[in-house]
C-alpha cells in the first residue's frame, strides 16, 4: 500500500560568509555545503498497519514524511501509495493522506475553527452534507464542540491538535501521516489523542504512520516501529524484539480483584518494580520468561 525504495533526500544550504558584508557575499556565493538528511531509506507499509517512526532529533523523520505526502521532492529514490508516486500525482494520492505535523497547525491562525473546516472541504470537493456528517461524529469523537467558534490562536495545544487531527480527516483519508502529534502536550491531552488514533486505527481500520519522541505513545499504539537514525534505518521490526535487542525489560502490569500480598520468602525469576493496591508491576526478560510463565508464578 505504501512503498519507499532506496530514498534520498539531499539539501543544499549556502555556505555563510563571514566578516564584512558577510549577508550579501552569502547571498552572492556559489558555494554550498550539502546535508544527506536521509539516505537510503526503504520499507513497506500495508493496509491497517499502525507504525512508529523513532529516532532522536534530526534523524531525518520529518524529511521523510514530507516525501511521502509530496511537500518535499526525494533527490533519489521512490515512493509509490497506492501505486501513484506523491510528487507526479498529488492531486489522487493527496485525496488518501491525512497529514498532521504537531509542530504547525494547517489551520488558520486567526479563524475561528469551524471557518478552516469549511475551507479545507471545499478545498478536497468534500460535498456539503457529508463533510457535515463527518464533522459532527469528529466532533463526538475529539470533544470539538467546546471550541469550535474559538479562533486557532485562542486554542490549547492540546485542543489545537484535536482540531488539527479533525482537519486531516475531513476528507476521509485511508492513510494518516502523523508527525509528533502529541509534541508537548499533558499527560491527560496525550491519553486523548492516543485513544483517537488507536479507535481510528483499530475501528475505522486506517494505516497510520507515527512519528514520536514518546515511548508510551509508541508502546501503546504501534506493533511495529522503525527506528531511524542519521537518516538511515536502524531497525525494523516489532517493539518486544527491539526491547530485547536493547536490553530493556518487559514490563507487565498484574490488576487483582481483591487485596493481594506477596509472600517475603518469593523467589523469582522477575523483579518486582511497583506494589500499589490492585496492582503489581513487574519487570521480566521476555527472553528468559514467557508472560505465560509469570501469571501462572504469580496465581500460584
Ligand atoms: P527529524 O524530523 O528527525 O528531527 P528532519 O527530517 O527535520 O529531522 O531533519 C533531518 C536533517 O535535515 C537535520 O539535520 C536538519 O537540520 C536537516 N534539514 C531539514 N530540513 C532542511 C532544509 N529545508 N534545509 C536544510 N537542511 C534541512
Ligand atoms: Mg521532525
Amino acid at each position: 500500500m505504501i512503498s519507499v525504495r532506496q530514498l534520498r533526500k539531499t539539501f543544499q544550504t549556502p555556505v555563510v560568509k563571514e566578516g564584512k558584508l558577510a549577508g550579501i557575499r552569502t547571498l552572492l556565493s556559489r558555494s554550498y555545503k550539502e546535508k544527506e538528511a536521509v539516505r537510503d531509506v526503504s520499507f513497506n507499509i500495508e493496509s491497517g498497519e499502525f507504525v512508529g517512526y523513532i529516532g532522536p532529533n534530526g534523524a531525518g523523520k520529518s524529511t521523510t514524511i514530507k516525501m511521502l505526502t509530496g511537500i518535499l521532492h526525494p533527490t533519489s529514490g521512490e515512493v509509490l501509495i497506492h501505486g501513484l508516486s506523491p510528487q507526479k500525482h498529488r492531486r489522487r494520492v493527496v485525496a488518501h493522506l491525512g497529514v498532521v505535523f504537531g509542530q504547525r497547525t494547517q489551520l488558520w491562525w486567526d479563524l475561528p475553527v469551524k471557518d478552516s473546516y469549511e475551507i479545507l472541504a471545499a478545498m478536497y470537493r468534500v460535498e456539503e452534507a457529508t463533510a457535515r456528517r463527518r464533522l459532527g461524529e469528529l466532533e463526538q469523537l475529539l470533544e470539538l464542540r467546546e471550541f469550535l467558534d474559538t479562533p486557532v490562536r485562542k486554542l490549547s495545544l492540546g485542543q489545537r491538535m484535536r482540531a488539527d487531527l479533525a482537519a486531516a480527516m475531513l476528507h476521509d483519508p485511508d492513510i494518516l501521516f502523523l508527525d509528533e502529534p502529541t509534541i508537548g502536550l499533558d499527560v491527560v491531552a496525550k491519553r486523548s489523542i492516543r485513544g483517537f488514533l488507536k479507535a481510528l486505527n483499530e475501528e475505522f481500520g486506517k494505516t497510520i504512520l507515527l512519528t514520536t519522541h514518546d515511548m508510551d505513545d509508541i508502546e501503546q499504539l504501534c506493533e511495529r516501529v522503525i527506528v531511524i537514525n542519521h537518516g538511515q534505518i536502524g531497525y525494523d521490526g516489532s517493539i518486544h524484539q527491539l526491547r530485547e535487542r536493547i536490553g530493556l525489560p518487559t514490563m507487565l502490569k498484574i490488576t487483582f480483584r481483591g487485596p493481594y500480598a506477596v509472600p517475603a520468602d518469593w523467589e523469582l525469576p522477575f523483579r518486582i518494580v511497583g506494589q500499589e493496591a490492585g496492582l503489581l508491576t513487574l519487570a521480566c526478560n521476555r527472553k528468559e520468561l514467557k508472560a505465560m510463565d509469570v501469571l501462572r508464578i504469580v496465581s500460584s
